[in-house]
């Protein structure tokens, strides 16, 4: 099999963010989707591919794998990339995001019952920001959507008149075709397409929605966001959608939500992820520095010795868990900062460092310690 590039599959750069990564993938998914495509074997492979790329891209840890060592890098914490593209794991991948069955909504998929059309599902995007999705949020929002004609009250007819029986169906809304096959005999039940399956007929249209029962209107709904919400994960709001055209049921409405980009945290699921810069000194010795929290500051201890690029871990400082109680942590990454001007006392410090120190690399943090008390107690 040749080999995969992962970022090529998903169209993004190495050095793509998470987001980008995971915005790249579910807007290929949906184009490849199996149910949006239901005839098209190619792109069902292309799905299990972009599916395989996201698994492994998304994971800070498979990804860092992958970039150093390629698919030898996966196989060797024991991840198999192949299984990533099974056909289980479509479901999983969007209950994941929450999405659900949200490509049949908006492929209008669930329909088929018998009986009058309902309304349309509506889809609303709304952008949050990363605190408002880790305090919880209420947003209005305006919705221009059909809902019944106020004036008939969605009956269609023009007030003081009243709709009469389907004479075609006699009012069941259905019409049965009989067919015959030699001595056999076949019957088909289907929707009348004189009431399109309402069992009722307009005499008198109502003059101001002109018999179709349904007006637009632009209306404002109050969306509850959850503390906790993730990107792409979506709220129904029930009856909240469009009024049916002949009497069904009303249809839902769909609030997709994006975060935007935060300037300080990255997010991953429940974690958040920063940087810090230290200096040379505070890196050899140790010392509390001061980090942003997603609620404000916190006091981080850096252990004498610490190495750039050193991650630490802020335990339950992360975004609230959605379905359940607690928080996710908050990852920090240190990187120490060479000072680019420094004064003439510190750079004769620093010469007198590197006499005692020379270019060697230190073999343990230890050693190198030993030697700065050294240089120290001759001060
Ligand atoms: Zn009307
Ligand atoms: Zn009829």
């Amino acid at each position: 099999m040749a080999k995969k590039d992962y970022y090529e599959i998903l169209g993004v750069g190495r050095d793509a963010s998470a987001d980008e990564i995971k915005k790249a993938f579910r807007r290929l998914a949906r184009k490849y989707h199996p149910d949006v495509n239901p005839d098209d074997p190619r792109a069902e492979d292309k799905f299990k591919e972009i599916n395989e790329a996201f698994e492994v891209l998304k994971d800070p840890e498979k990804r860092s794998a992958y970039d150093q060592f390629g698919e030898a890098g996966l196989e060797g914490m024991g991840f198999d990339p192949r299984q990533a593209q099974g056909f289980s794991s479509f479901e999983d991948l969007f209950s994941d995001f929450g999405f659900g069955d949200i490509f049949s909504i908006f492929g209008g998929g669930r329909r088929g019952r018998s009986g009058p059309e309902p309304g349309a599902d509506l889809r609303y995007d709304l952008e949050i920001s990363l605190d408002e999705a880790f305090a919880g949020v209420s947003k209005k929002i305006n919705v221009p959507r059909f809902e019944k004609c106020h004036v008939c009250n969605g009956t269609g007819a023009e007030p003081g008149s009243s709709a009469e029986k389907c004479p075609k169906c006699g009012g069941t809304g259905e019409v049965r075709t009989v067919r015959r096959m030699g001595f056999m005999q076949s019957v088909s039940i289907g929707q009348c397409g004189m009431c399109h399956g309402t069992g009722r007929v307009i005499k008198k249209p109502c003059r101001s929605c002109g018999g179709t029962g349904r007006e637009k209107v632009t209306r404002t709904v109050e969306v509850k966001v959850p503390a906790g919400v993730d990107d792409g994960q979506y709220l129904r709001l029930a009856g909240q959608g469009e009024a049916s055209e002949n009497g069904g049921q009303t249809g839902d409405l769909y609030v997709v939500i994006s975060i935007r980009e935060h300037p300080v945290f990255e997010r991953h699921e429940n974690d958040l992820f920063c940087k810090t810069v230290i200096s040379i000194p505070t890196a050899v010795l140790g010392g509390s520095v001061e980090v942003p929290t997603i609620t404000g500051k916190a006091k981080m201890q850096i252990p004498p010795g610490t190495q750039s690029h050193t991650v630490f871990r802020l335990k339950g400082q992360g975004m609230p868990k959605l379905h359940g109680r607690g928080r996710g942590d908050q990852f920090v990454k240190v990187v120490v900062k060479t000072p680019e001007k420094i004064t003439k006392e510190q750079k004769e410090l620093i010469e007198r460092l590197k006499k005692t120190m020379g270019d060697e690399i230190p073999e343990t943090k230890k050693g190198f310690f030993e030697r700065l008390k050294e240089m120290g107690s001759r001060q």
